[in-house]
């Protein structure tokens, strides 16, 4: 990994939000890989706390999934159960969540 690597979303989101951004504005990868900076994948946290709040709320989401069976913590590390029964539980989850 090479300096400008490390901080191409910075600059990817200063040009998404059209201003330099602090230090004490955290962007957060949308998918969670850090290599991918296009700007639709950055979201510039207004502070430690709302990327914090971010954080929080995908831990949240993993109780439900663990709760229903579709992931399991095994070998120190959580994971998808089986196969075809994880698509048919993240979809009844989803349309408990939000009725589609
Ligand atoms: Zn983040």
């Amino acid at each position: 990994m090479n300096i400008r690597r490390v901080y191409e979303h910075i600059l990817v989101a200063e040009e998404k939000i059209g201003r330099p951004i602090s230090k004490s504005e955290p962007i957060h990868h949308i998918d969670f890989d850090r290599l991918n900076n296009d700007p639709n994948n950055l979201h510039v946290c207004e502070n430690h706390s709302e990327h914090n709040r971010i954080h929080n709320s995908l831990e949240n989401i993993a109780r439900e999934l663990y709760r229903a069976g579709v992931i399991e913590f095994k070998d120190g590390e959580y994971r998808l159960c089986g196969n075809g029964v994880v698509t048919n539980v993240v979809e009844e989850i989803v349309r408990r969540l939000y009725g589609n």
